[in-house]
């Protein structure tokens, strides 16, 4: 118990396991924590203070399911093994902390999931700028970026930490609600200074200029933190974190929180993997491929050039008429083992028997996947081609040293190849040879002692011995000594046998001694290879994922789109991916935005067709930054900064906003961020409130984006009175999804129209919806009688006309007439001046 609350007082917070022979027990609190987590025994055993201690455990060989429950929920364990041999030291056996298991910083393939990245995250809030460090340990990717703190749900968004880090007296509120573990540590453990030691020590260099990263101390103080608390939990260096990459908010384009989950990306709005984008394109052949394809779709690129790369690549594994190389890559890759976790585990020195064959086998059919694409020009095919030239030491260690098929753990033996280690292999002969001396000296002692029964055997407990039946006791020899009196038998040792004995079975201890010492040996002499190791993973995965791009525009007819000069986009034959692989009959449609014709108002009957439109010009936009092809006869595309959406009603009960409040937040978002390169959605704004409000919102918001903003927008609208835009703006455009009475019915048509709709058709919907027939006539009577304005108020016949147009005002002096033409909000001290002096001059 000494030993037990030495070791606690270290992890006060976390569950320890403490190994006590075949189990791991937990005592006082976390026992009656972890019965009721993992839902395990709780018992007692021996007392402290007068008080029985809780105990609970789990048996040794069947931790990892139980630690993987655990991380699920958000917890974490440290581990305390024994140590040392048993009986070598008086008292009881020593213990010390062999591994902390955090959600954050897993790399046991058992706990991770193998298509997710679970990165660790550290967040620092100093003067207005918030720093963000995060590091997925399994591959050693570290990164940085200093942004504003309105981002943070987004980045949230993106990069879906498994465990966060805070300082203790930063509240994040919206953070807390979304990372599954929290973890606090002292404020001063997030320092800049300690930053630059932990990483310039960590990375041979001087300072953290070649980075990029000088100067940015906020992301720094959150890198410190990070990076000792990652190493703590290793217990040792993290020697495959080669680098640090630090991102600047101009690498992706910008998409908001909301944005990521209106899209449905990776997660449905009701938090299901499928379907979604991913889940549609997720046609990769490995785990590396499959990650890879998830980062990139949550991370559009900016670089336009970055694009077109990936674009030539897509093109150029689908071949002119699907004849490229893109099945045969995708049957190579099949085979490949996940190299990137692999290689962290050998620089955690973790890496596991198995894992290493795999890697072998892996290596070795590395050829086969790049044979493939040995004759493509695309720059970033050559570029893989040549990240995938088989590393031949490795390649011919591994095959030397492990065995075909090793087993699990090294302990057990059987992992080193023969032929690898000459002294292995003799200690091994003598093992293996053991049965052919024992048929040999069998045969001789029965000649020798004319007993036809005699035997000689081996058990576990008793060793060798010759066994002879009572009957034939007078015929042993004198040099038999007896071991072991049976009811039918005796059974006897002789000195020959003895000497085999003892030899036979210290070769065995000593073997597995040899195994342990040459597996350290290897995974020594792999330790360089780190490095290498996780750029071919790398070139897996973009081959992979690129590889999956072509797939899917193979599967559903994707084409290339075209990142262009001119400030456009430009969709003939659009559709919505995911919508698509949904109905039968998917009507593909057009759009045209362009700085002429910036803004479209659609309108159309619910259920026409409005919110999928909407969605998939953004989603063309997206795949098109990614690197895929997309969902359209033809794109063509101009520059891009930010994707942004302002699409469908939900409560945000957990930060207790109303839907109306939700849905202006997010509006303002828009208005304040969305430049002239930005593509805007917004649907149905203004539903939440009562219709004159929720009119004039829409209205204004729409002249907003119009006049300041001057973004791509598409902007559905059931307010027809918000049509009369088209007339106001020359850059503005009606279309609307049109629909046709059938009957007593209505047939939705899903073609968009140039024009506004001629009718809204909510009675007929929500008559397809079950409204009773008796509600439904009672509303057509209801609407004809407005419609004939028998009770149709003023107002709502023409809402904007008694509204002040932002006309000039009225002023009798030329002076009075020019200062209110002014804009102080958007001049510079310098014209405003200028403007000062011109005013003077006219009052003069
Ligand atoms: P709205 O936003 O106008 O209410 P939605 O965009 O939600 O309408 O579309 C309603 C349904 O109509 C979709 O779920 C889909 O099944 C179908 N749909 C939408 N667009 C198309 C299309 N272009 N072709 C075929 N079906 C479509």
């Amino acid at each position: 118990m000494q030993q037990y609350l030495r070791i606690k007082v270290q992890h006060p917070d976390t569950l320890l396991f403490y190994r006590m022979g075949d189990f791991y027990e937990l005592f006082f609190e976390d026992a009656e924590k972890a019965a009721r987590i993992l839902d395990i025994t709780l018992t007692t055993r021996g007392a402290s203070a007068g008080k029985p201690i809780k105990m609970a455990g789990v048996p040794h060989h069947a931790l990892e399911p139980y630690l993987a429950k655990l991380v699920k929920i958000g917890e974490s364990a440290v581990i305390a093994e024994q140590v040392g041999e048993p009986g070598a030291t008086k008292g009881p056996m020593e213990r010390a902390v062999s591994r902390i298991v955090t959600p954050g910083t897993l790399t046991d393939a058992a706990l991770l999931d193998d298509r997710a990245d679970a990165p660790l995250l550290a967040v620092q809030l100093n003067r207005g700028v918030l720093g963000l460090a995060w590091l997925n340990l399994a591959n050693g990717d570290f990164r940085i970026v200093e942004t504003e703190p309105e981002s943070l749900i987004s980045h949230l968004e993106r990069l879906r930490p498994a465990e966060a880090l805070l300082p203790e007296s930063l509240k994040l509120p919206a953070l807390e609600a979304r990372v599954p573990a929290i973890r606090r540590l002292a404020d001063w453990q997030f320092d800049a200074k300690t930053a630059q030691e932990l990483l310039t020590t960590h990375f041979g260099t001087h300072d953290l200029a070649g980075f990029g990263a000088e100067g940015l101390d906020v992301a720094l103080a959150a890198a410190a933190a990070l990076f000792d608390y990652a190493r703590a939990t290793q217990r040792q260096s993290l020697g495959h974190i080669s680098t640090l990459k630090v991102e600047a908010e101009g690498d992706y384009l910008r998409m908001d929180a909301h944005t990521r989950r209106n899209l449905e990306i990776t997660e449905t709005l009701r938090g299901e993997p499928a379907p979604t984008l991913l889940s549609l394109l997720d046609l990769s052949a490995t785990s590396m491929g499959s990650r890879w394809l998830r980062h990139a779709l949550h991370h559009p690129l900016a670089n336009r050039h970055a694009c077109r790369l990936r674009h030539d690549a897509v093109g150029m594994l689908l071949g002119n008429a699907g004849d490229g190389p893109l099945s045969a890559v995708g049957a190579a890759l099949r085979t490949i083992a996940d190299i990137e976790r692999i290689a962290t585990r050998i620089a955690l020195s973790s890496v596991r028997p198995r894992e290493l064959a795999a890697l072998r086998d892996s290596l070795a059919t590395l050829e086969s996947v790049r044979a493939p694409i040995s004759a493509c020009s695309a720059e970033l095919l050559q570029q893989i081609h040549q990240d995938l030239a088989t590393p031949l030491d490795t390649l011919l260690l591994l095959q030397s040293a492990i065995a075909a098929e090793p087993a699990t753990q090294v302990r057990d033996g059987g992992v080193i190849a023969r032929g690898f280690d000459a002294e292995l292999d003799e200690l091994r002969d003598i093992q293996n040879n053991c049965g052919e001396f024992l048929v040999a000296l069998e045969t001789r002692e029965r000649e020798r002692t004319g007993i036809s029964t005699l035997k000689v055997e081996f058990n576990r407990v008793h060793g060798f011995y010759i066994e002879v039946t009572h009957a034939n006791t007078d015929k042993v020899p004198d040099d038999y000594r007896r071991r072991q009196t049976m009811k039918n038998a005796e059974r006897y040792i002789t000195p020959e046998l003895k000497t085999f004995e003892d030899k036979a079975l210290s070769a065995q201890e000593r073997s597995l001694a040899r195994e342990k010492l040459l597996y350290e040996e290897i995974l020594a002499r792999l330790l360089p290879q780190v490095g290498p190791l996780q750029r071919i993973a790398h070139a897996i995965a973009l081959l992979d994922g690129l590889n999956a791009f072509a797939h899917a525009a193979a599967r559903y007819d994707y084409r290339a789109p075209l990142l262009v000069e001119e400030p456009l986009i430009d969709i003939r034959g659009g559709r919505h991916p995911v919508v698509e692989r949904q109905v039968d009959n998917f009507i593909s449609n057009d759009v045209l935005l362009a700085p002429t014709r910036r803004m479209l108002l659609v309108t159309g009957p619910n259920m026409g067709g409005k919110s999928t439109y909407m969605r998939q010009v953004a989603l063309i936009v997206l795949l098109a930054h990614c690197g895929a092809f997309v969902p359209a006869s033809e794109a063509r595309i101009g520059p891009m900064d930010a994707i942004f959406t302002r699409i469908g009603a939900s409560d945000d009960l957990a930060s207790g906003r109303s839907t109306f409040m939700v849905e202006m937040t997010e509006a303002a978002a828009i208005l304040n961020a969305a430049t002239d390169r930005s593509l805007v959605l917004m649907d149905e704004i203004g539903r939440g409130t009562s219709t004159f409000d929720g009119m004039a919102l829409a209205y204004s918001i729409a002249r907003h984006l119009l006049d300041k903003n001057q973004s791509y927008a598409l902007f559905s609208t059931h307010y027809f009175e918000l049509t009369r835009l088209g007339q106001e703006y020359p850059e503005c455009a009606n279309v609307h999804l049109g629909a046709v009475e059938h009957g007593h019915s209505i047939v939705f048509l899903h073609a968009v129209k140039d024009g506004p709709a001629s009718q809204s058709y909510g009675i007929e919907v929500a008559a397809l919806a079950g409204i009773p027939q008796t509600v439904v006539r009672d509303a057509k009577r209801r609407l004809r009688a407005l419609e004939s304005r028998e009770i149709a108020s003023g107002p709502q016949d023409d809402l904007f006309v008694g509204l002040p147009e932002p006309e000039p005002a009225q002023v009798s002096h030329p002076a009075l007439t020019q200062l209110a033409e002014l804009d102080p909000d958007s001049m510079s001290p310098r014209e405003a001046l200028e403007a000062l002096y011109a005013l003077r001059a006219r009052l003069n």
